[in-house]
């Protein structure tokens, strides 16, 4: 039992993969006076000695990293509370991260509800969000987003206006949900939950904070503007793709932030009423339409890559703190469940 452990735990040591967020994480642990440990594969990452102050205090180094669960017990002994991000759990395998008997930041349960698309869309729907409609071929009266289950990073997604342009190109052998495209501007929203601090953004439970908002840049969507129409191009055979390869940062107008605070509620008591609550940081993919509605397409409930940006803050951080980046924010709410006895609400 996690519980059990933790009460065997001395001075937790912060240990994630050198990876996605981890220079943000290792950063913010050491500020909150945490040891922390790096897993990497084959030898440390060389570009870890151009950010000393992000560098692990120690490197795990591994084959592969199914080789995590191995070292379970070299985990325990150190102190490990494991901070997962995208690609610590795409790396070990969601299954596999689930059953890792080394304290975790977060509830492990939230990966059922995230990673099963229709769980996914009963938890949104249920916090009363609006989510982009979802067709069947013979609906289709409108652009639409084909999207391949378990694709990363949207490579192979592709746009369509028909059902035709959808037959023509759909591999029918892989599972796929075509979906309504809906157009606005993107806000990624980084919130964070905590279930034992009291001051601030009060929920049924404990508080929600927003710590940014960035906005995915992706090749090459982002820029296929810049050689002619999308119709234009499909006839020369070139076509949008969604490949993640930066972010930036932004900010909304003032005027959108109760809603932003509305929505992020709704999803946290959504979750406190189905699962025990999405613990610490999450973030909402969303789409601004013109008539200022919020379209969400995915959750992420976990640290994102676009907090990245806000290593020493961010414009709504600042109002919270100076210098707190997620990764901070993490050690901190690590430091105070600590000193409160209360590690097992946000540790699982
Ligand atoms: P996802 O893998 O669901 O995060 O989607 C990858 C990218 O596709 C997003 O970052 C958006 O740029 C785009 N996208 C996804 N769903 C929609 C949608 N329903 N309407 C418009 N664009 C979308």
């Amino acid at each position: 039992m996690i519980e059990d452990i933790l009460k065997r735990y001395a001075e937790p040591t912060v240990t994630t993969v050198c990876s996605h967020s981890s220079l943000q994480i290792f950063d913010g642990a050491r500020k909150e006076g945490f040891k922390t440990l790096g897993i990497a594969l084959k030898k440390p990452p060389k570009f870890y000695d151009a950010f000393p102050r992000a560098k692990p205090d120690e490197f795990m180094i591994l084959d592969d990293y199914l080789e995590i669960e191995a070292q379970k017990d070299e985990l325990l002994r150190q102190d490990a509370i494991v901070i997962p991000h995208g690609s610590f759990v795409e790396y070990m395998g969601a299954d596999r991260f689930r059953e890792l008997q080394v304290p975790t930041f977060g509830n492990r349960r939230v990966l059922e509800w995230e990673s099963d698309r229709n769980k996914e869309r009963t938890w949104l729907e249920g916090a009363g969000l609006v989510l982009p409609a979802e067709l069947d071929l013979d609906e289709v009266d409108r652009a639409v987003i084909v999207k391949y289950h378990g694709a990363k990073g949207g490579a192979s997604f592709f746009i369509a206006r028909n059902r035709e342009e959808i037959e023509a190109r759909v591999d029918k052998t892989q599972e796929f949900t075509i979906q309504e495209f809906v157009l606005g501007t993107r806000y990624y929203i980084h919130y964070f939950y905590s279930p034992i601090k009291e001051d601030g953004y009060a929920l049924s439970k404990g508080t929600l904070e927003v710590l940014g908002i960035d906005r995915r840049v992706e090749s090459n969507i982002d820029e296929i503007y810049r050689l002619g129409s999308i119709n234009e191009l499909a006839r020369v055979g070139i076509d949008p793709s969604f490949v993640v390869t930066g972010n930036l940062p932004l900010v909304l107008r003032e005027s959108l932030l109760p809603k932003v605070f509305e929505m992020g509620e709704q999803v946290v008591e959504e979750s406190l009423r189905l699962f025990g609550g999405v613990i610490g940081p999450f973030c909402l993919e969303t789409i601004c339409t013109p008539d200022l509605e919020f379209v969400v397409f995915e959750v992420s409930a976990r640290i994102v890559a676009g907090t990245n940006l806000f290593i020493s803050g961010s414009p709504y951080a600042d109002f919270i703190e100076p210098g707190l980046s997620t990764g901070r924010r993490i050690a901190k709410e690590i430091r105070a469940a600590s000193e409160l006895e209360r590690l097992a609400e946000v540790i699982t």
